[in-house]
């Protein structure tokens, strides 16, 4: 706790029961917060449903498959269930979750892959939005770039860690892909789906990282120009390979630099994409109240606010965006509530 002032309870992926033991000591959830108009805001219009634990990638600096096992697909009925729970309860969008989303159903005997949970929740009468997280890019099968293409409820938007732009350092990390190999799938993903919104991971830092090695990285970022990115610094973890194999060479400030470097491109390049979404119209799914203005999420994830006295809580509405920053859009009047 002294290292992170901020953490009251720390829980280990399994301790499942520990947790719900904890959080029947605290006050129910849902202990009523209410707006002017009376309407309970701890309604929830998106969830998240885990769909695999695990990973079978061992990339050199990640600890996930050492602490979190190997790839575990949950049955394709018990997720189907749950969307249609959910959705019966009034949440309106669901985010698949696991650390390789794209692995899901390998390991299972029906084979149910990706392509095929998409297309049955899909189907789910209530549900408006899909999202999942996260993708590997040598998993992404042009099998599922088609789906997320057909599908009407998947949302446009799609999260691919590139993590390096250099293909040593690629190497390094245990990724199994090139820069070249990286930029081929994005080429058939933008090809396929051609309004779609790019979120990507970034270390900087990994060890021996030279000046120019990361310069791949920056220009692969300016080249391919996400509209969003996080960047980390590379920090060794005890469990992963690479604490073993390489020492972490590259000076803190040097990893610093480098990342705030990465930032400030990327700011430029968000904003560029937000600015020319001025005029538009979109739909967004509100979610909540933050400063008295409503707050949701485009279908290609862009955060946006809009003022409204109307109770649009959980709606899908059509609004005309009038502002945008490199982090939010902020629309100014609601053209249309769809449902
Ligand atoms: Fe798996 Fe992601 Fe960790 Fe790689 S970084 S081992 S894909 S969880």
């Amino acid at each position: 706790s002294s290292i992170y002032p901020q953490v009251d309870f720390f829980f280990k992926p399994g301790e499942l029961f520990a947790f719900i033991d904890w959080l029947n000591f605290l006050e129910p959830v849902t202990s009523g917060k209410y707006n002017n108009a009376g309407e309970n805001l701890d309604f929830r219009a998106c969830a998240y449903i885990p769909i695999i634990q695990g990973c079978n990638n061992f990339c050199s600096y990640c600890v996930v498959p050492y602490r979190r096992g190997r790839e575990r697909s949950r049955p394709a009925q018990d997720i189907i269930i749950e969307a249609e729970e959910l959705a019966a309860r009034g949440v309106r969008e669901v985010t698949l979750l696991g650390q390789n989303v794209n692995a899901y159903g390998k390991d299972l005997n029906a084979r149910n892959d990706l392509s095929d949970l998409l297309s049955i929740l899909n189907e789910i009468k209530g549900l408006y939005r899909i999202r999942f997280l996260t993708n590997h890019p040598k998993d992404m099968s042009p099998r599922l770039v088609k789906s997320i293409a057909s599908l009407d409820k998947v949302c446009h938007h799609i999260c691919i860690p590139l993590q390096s732009g250099n293909d040593n350092i690629l190497k390094a990390m245990n990724r199994h892909y090139t820069l070249d190999q990286y930029r081929a799938l994005i080429g058939r993903i933008r090809e396929e789906i051609t309004d779609v919104a790019l979120g990507t991971d970034i270390i900087v830092g990994f060890p021996d990282e030279s000046e120019e090695q990361y310069l791949c990285t920056y220009q692969a970022i300016e080249e391919i120009r996400f509209d969003t990115v996080h960047v980390a610094a590379y920090s060794p973890r005890v469990e992963a390979a690479a604490f073993n194999k390489f020492q972490d060479s590259v000076p803190a400030e040097i990893k610093m630099q480098r990342l705030l470097k990465i930032e400030k491109l990327q700011k430029g390049i968000s904003d560029a994409i937000n600015q020319n979404l001025v005029g538009t119209e979109m739909e967004i799914l509100v979610e909540g109240v933050k400063n008295g203005k409503w707050y949701g999420r485009t279908y290609s994830d862009k955060l946006t606010f809009l003022q409204s006295s109307d109770n649009l809580l959980g709606q899908l509405v059509e609004v005309g965006i009038n502002k945008a920053t490199p982090w939010a859009l902020q629309g100014n009047q609601v053209l249309l509530v769809y449902k």
